[in-house]
């Protein structure tokens, strides 16, 4: 830089653009940090992002008149997303979902347990040994280090494993239960202990039912993500922010007490970078290196159309089973409407076990229906995404990794939040709000 204040890079003189401050990433994280600084009196912020669309993860695809996702769909109207963009509202489409799940022994039953068919069906002597395993724990197995013996502690191994709790959380995590980090299981899974807890179970049986008002549960806009949160743009921009979308970054620099971000065709700058991008996508662009990648979920959403019996009734399917890739798959018809009368919905499969491949993804789900009996009929992938980056794995010692990767950008002036620059598995956009929130009104050290 010379001292006009003028960059020479990729032979291209730029001149530095100054704002009040910058955000990487125009997911919900982003959106709701310039919000916030909005708010806090920041006028000219810029929000960049290597995405072409507002929205980060929240990804649909439209073909032929579905309207797929890669799983991410269901909002309340009581989010405090929407004390931000209030504009949102009337955009979603009201619904009413339930949840079930496929069990190891076949069955569309009750999520996450069910006491009649994963308990009381088992017959007698396999009940006498459910009951054994859980008492037996409870009195001999009281040492909790990771997410397996978290969750054998409160139901026992017998129930653990015949319920496919233990199966489930593999795909939940990403890795095998005995490797995960059992402060976050406590966070993540803490309905077990809640469920299964003598103490909670004997209070909930005298806790007088409480009818007070409920959230509405919502489905994003059958047009999608973009049409949604065009709203939310508008709103940031009528304040004086501006996007920057399918950008380029190259790097960030110290330049005195700002920081100078590098894109292809411009330099901006500014005393205030809020990033909630990947941890070593933003490690990168600083030059900076913690020396270990933080390692991550790739998620495979398979796009299907269906004509036939199905085999369930509800809308959300959970797989409890012992085999099958996918996780998790939502029935988009049940929300919008049939399409030339064939169903239609996602299918989210764990990527890692399944080797990155799509077409393995698809014929591991194709196989594991059929054994279930579900999806009878003409099933037809009609399109697939693949998204690197989708969940954190938190193995041992992830979360300790994370947080010193993120002292070293603050120490360097970047303020790393979000479900990506936090290393954090929100599970809603509720939770990306509170915690942006949260992270934005601490007082910078
Ligand atoms: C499959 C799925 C289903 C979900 N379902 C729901 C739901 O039903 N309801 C709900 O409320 N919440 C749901 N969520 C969670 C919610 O969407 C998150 O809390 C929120 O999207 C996090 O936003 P974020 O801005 O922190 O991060 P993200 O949107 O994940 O990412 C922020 C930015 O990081 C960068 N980035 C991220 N990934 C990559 C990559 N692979 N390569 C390059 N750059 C990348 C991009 O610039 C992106 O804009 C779901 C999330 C996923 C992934």
């Amino acid at each position: 830089m010379n001292d006009a204040g003028h960059y020479a890079a990729n032979d291209v003189i730029a001149e530095v653009e100054r704002f009040d401050a910058i955000v990487l990433g125009a997911g919900i994280s982003g959106l709701v940090s310039a919000s916030v600084l909005q708010k806090q009196g920041y006028q000219r912020i810029l929000i960049v992002d290597t995405y072409g669309h507002v929205g980060g993860n929240h990804i649909d695809w439209s073909h032929g008149g579905y309207t797929f996702d890669i799983g991410s769909l269901i909002f309340q109207d009581d989010s405090p997303l929407l004390a931000h963009f209030p504009e949102l509202l009337p955009l979603y489409v009201p619904i009413e979902p339930t949840w079930a799940r496929l069990n190891p022994q076949g069955m569309i039953t009750a999520y996450p347990i069910s006491v009649r068919d994963d308990i009381f069906s088992a017959g007698v002597t396999e009940v006498v040994r459910i009951f054994s395993s859980v008492i037996f724990a409870r009195l001999f197995q009281r040492k909790m280090r990771n997410a397996k013996e978290f969750a054998r502690y409160w139901i026992g191994s017998r129930l653990l494993h015949r319920s496919g709790l233990e199966s489930y959380m593999k795909r939940f995590y990403g890795a095998a239960v005995e490797s995960i980090d059992i402060d976050l299981a406590r966070k993540r899974m803490l309905w077990i202990s809640e469920h299964a807890s003598l103490k909670n179970q004997i209070a909930r049986a005298f806790r007088r039912s409480h009818k007070g008002p409920k959230n509405r549960q919502m489905a994003r806009p059958k047009e999608g993500f973009q049409f949604l949160y065009r709203a939310a743009v508008e709103r940031l921009e009528r304040r004086g922010a501006e996007f920057h979308l399918a950008a380029d970054m190259q790097t960030i620099r110290k330049v005195h007490d700002q920081l100078h971000l590098q894109l292809q065709d411009r330099v901006v700058a500014s005393h205030r970078v809020i990033s909630t991008i990947p941890i070593h996508m933003a490690e990168k662009l600083c030059g900076l290196d913690s020396g270990r990648k933080l390692e991550t979920i790739t998620l495979i959403s398979l796009y299907f159309s269906f004509s036939g019996n199905r085999g369930f009734s509800q809308p959300i399917i959970y797989n409890f089973s012992h085999q099958g890739a996918w996780k998790r798959l939502t029935m988009y018809s049940d929300f919008y409407g049939r399409v030339d009368d064939r169903e239609y919905f996602t299918v989210e499969v764990i990527g890692n076990q399944i080797g990155c491949s799509i077409e393995r993804a698809e014929s591991d789900f194709r196989d594991h229906v059929h054994a279930n009996g579900l999806f009878e009929g003409d099933l037809k992938l009609e399109g697939s995404d693949m998204l690197a980056e989708a969940y954190p794995i938190y193995s041992k010692g992830a979360a300790g990794h994370a947080a010193q990767a993120m002292q070293q950008l603050l120490a360097f002036g970047l303020e790393s939040l979000g479900r990506q620059g936090g290393f954090n598995y929100q599970p809603t956009a509720r939770a990306s709000t509170v915690e942006a929130e949260a992270a934005l009104q601490k007082p910078i050290p």
